[in-house]
């Protein structure tokens, strides 16, 4: 006798889930929370308020009424030549249809004109290389001649480790770009989402003059398991939350993703420079 189900071999098996579609389900990372398509325009989690990642560009069409990109040529240097790596460039330029792991540029927002950069996480983990400081410097040193202030999304896993200490030295790069902003009294508001680690924490995503988080999002340097390994002790649940970071005093507010548009141009007017 013959058995109505054959078990499928493993090559049909993986042939059967690619034809299933990505965002068929989403689990909500926090509270676990199951839901078959997102129930806000905003992705965020109907029940805990967590903001599902977004794209730069996604960012771009939630935040801005008008932007305008700039250095949409900036790519890494010709010294970088590992072929894997230009591969794994190359496949995050297709997928996400930007130079580099930020998205620069000038836009308005409830007609508050600001400098605006914007990580993707889709792009090598929103990683920091050679890049995306220079684009990140460029943007500050325009925005200090237009004399507007910048907001920035952070979205990172940290250092490019692909370019090695090359990457180490776009945190103080970035950071005096942002330090000479700074001094020419103008302001920069930082907006920490979901994940920022590493470098990233560790250098301009720290620096705001105002820091804003969105709920739940996981904002720390090194990760969970390599300080559970170090220092033999298990760190608590809460523990690189925006929540506990509020507590702490290392963020000033954490701001649902419906009302980031609505502070992010309020602190923009009370920062906008009146020229005399
Ligand atoms: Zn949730």
């Amino acid at each position: 006798m013959t058995s109505k189900f054959e078990t499928p071999t493993p090559s049909e098996l993986s042939q059967r889930t690619d034809k299933i579609p990505d965002n068929l389900m989403h689990r909500c990372p926090i509270c676990h929370q199951v839901m078959t398509h997102y129930q806000s325009a905003d992705k965020t989690c109907p029940n805990c308020g967590y903001g599902f990642r977004l794209t730069a560009r996604e960012r771009v069409e939630a935040i801005t009424d008008t932007f305008e990109e700039i250095d949409r040529d900036v790519t890494i240097p010709s010294r970088f030549d590992d072929s894997l790596y230009l591969q794994k460039i190359e496949r995050a330029k297709q997928a996400t249809k930007l130079n580099e792991s930020v998205l620069t540029g000038f836009a308005s927002i409830n007609r508050q004109q600001c400098g605006l950069a914007i990580m993707d996480s889709h792009f090598i983990m929103g990683s920091l290389g050679s890049a995306t400081g220079e684009k990140l410097t460029r943007l500050f040193e325009a925005a200090k001649q237009k004399r507007v202030p910048v907001v920035l999304f952070a979205a990172s896993g940290g250092a490019r480790m692909q370019e090695g200490m090359n990457s180490l030295m776009q945190m103080a790069k970035v950071s005096q770009a942002v330090a000479d902003f700074q001094a020419a009294g103008l302001a920069y508001i930082v907006v920490l989402t979901d994940p920022t680690m590493g470098g990233v924490t560790a250098s301009f995503a720290t620096q705001g003059d105002v820091i804003l988080a969105e709920p739940h999002a996981m904002i720390g340097f090194a990760g969970r398991r390599v300080i559970e390994q170090t220092i033999k002790q298990a760190p608590p649940q809460d523990f690189q939350r925006a929540e506990t970071l509020l507590a702490h005093g290392l963020i000033d507010a954490i701001v649902q993703r419906v009302d980031l548009k609505q502070t992010l141009s309020q602190l923009l007017q009370w920062h906008q420079v009146k020229e005399a």
